[in-house]
């Protein structure tokens, strides 16, 4: 998670959108979920909803975590953000509008997501749908395993027991 410093973010078509998207599901605009969606919206990376709720707390404490995750669901509802779920029930939110399409790999054991993109494998999915007479209107590719990182911490763990 990469967060942009606190300064009121220019992200006027995407504000646009949101406030839209409240109105028609008959939710009112409020401070609180003013404050969430400028903290979305300068930050970069896969964040949790409690990874956004620490830093959405800092500025606002009065904003719970239940307002937090529901208005999440809400960004991702109006396409501003995408969802990941990375199973036992962890989800990851980045920004999805304007952003280009990419696919993830992910580490089941850090919950790490790696971002990957592979014309070969776009090109391959579209003449697989199209050989089913499918017209598709999104995909999410998720490769789930062990990152590096954890490889390398699990071969050290398993030194150190051998060596015991
Ligand atoms: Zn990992
Ligand atoms: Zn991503």
């Amino acid at each position: 998670m990469y967060e942009h410093p606190p300064q009121k973010s220019d992200l006027t078509e995407e504000k646009a959108i949101f406030w839209e998207h409240i109105k028609k599901a008959g939710l009112k605009r409020t401070a609180q979920r003013d404050v969430i969606l400028e903290v979305f919206l300068r930050t970069e990376g896969h964040s949790s909803a409690e990874d956004l709720y620490q830093v959405v707390k800092a500025e606002d404490p009065t904003v719970g975590f239940t307002t937090v995750y529901r208005t999440l669901k809400l960004l991702a509802e109006c396409g501003l953000a995408r969802e990941e779920r990375l199973g036992d029930g962890h989800r990851r939110y980045e920004h999805n509008y304007n952003h280009p399409h990419h696919d993830h790999l992910i580490c089941t054991q850090c919950h790490e997501l790696i971002e990957f993109y592979n014309e070969t494998i776009e090109q391959k999915q579209d003449e697989i749908a199209a050989s089913f007479g499918f017209k598709p209107t999104r995909h999410s590719l998720r490769i789930f395993g062990i990152c590096a990182k954890c490889q390398h911490a699990n071969a050290n763990v398993k030194a150190r027991a051998a060596r015991r």
